[in-house]
């Protein structure tokens, strides 16, 4: 089974992939839980490029070329064999933040992410939690725990108000594999929901 968190920064998608994980080894799941960018060795230093340094360095476009050389590689190496090892995978972000930040923050680019997507990755999460949370809440949980890899010029919350538009506009285009759960409560009743929502596809 292959699930993924997706959500503004600051939304706790990360503490929720956490916590499904250990909640999932405590019933005896075998879980890896990774994350993008990054998941694989190669993947790792790939964010160390895109995410540390200068954000001008590279073009929207040479950006969309790494995020996705990234995502093959964590594919290669970590995603797939897990799933063909019967593993539980749990990927905190995978290609719809790329169709969000890539995608829309730099001008657009949706229609290029999905295209490369199609051709050099292929492969959808069985199940996409969306962690809905209020911009300026989750803005400044952010910037309480930003350390040096934080993209703190990307960080407004204009820019994070149309992220989670989009990410609310993504769950309906794939109205099949998304559960959009609101995030902005209490983190044990957010788990509460998580669990609900993996409850069926973890059966089947
Ligand atoms: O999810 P995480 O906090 O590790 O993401 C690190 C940074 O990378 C965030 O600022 C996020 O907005 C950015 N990011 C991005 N494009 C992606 C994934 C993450 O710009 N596809």
């Amino acid at each position: 089974l292959f699930v993924s968190f997706e959500g503004i920064d600051g939304s706790g998608k990360s503490t929720q992939a956490r916590l499904l994980a250990d909640a999932l080894r405590a019933e005896g799941h075998d879980v890896v839980l990774t994350r993008e960018p990054g998941g694989s060795p190669g993947a790792e230093e790939i964010r160390a490029l895109v995410l540390q340094g200068d954000p001008e360095r590279w073009s929207a476009e040479t950006e969309l070329l790494l995020f996705n050389a990234a995502r093959r590689d964590h594919l290669e190496r970590t995603i797939r064999p897990a799933l063909e090892a019967g593993r539980v995978v749990i990927c905190d972000r995978f290609a719809d933040s790329t169709r969000m930040y890539q995608g829309l923050s730099r001008g657009d680019l949706r229609s290029a992410a999905d295209q490369l997507h199609a051709l050099m990755i292929g492969v959808e999460p069985d199940l996409t939690l969306l962690i809905d949370m209020e911009p300026v809440a989750a803005l400044a949980r952010a910037k309480a725990r930003a350390g040096s890899e934080e993209r703190f010029e990307d960080f407004g919350v204009g820019l994070q108000e149309r992220m989670r538009a989009g990410f609310l506009a993504l769950a309906k285009e794939f109205a099949s594999r998304f559960r959009v759960i609101d995030g902005n409560r209490d983190e044990v009743l957010v788990a509460g929901d998580v669990m609900a929502a993996i409850r069926g596809p973890l059966r089947t």
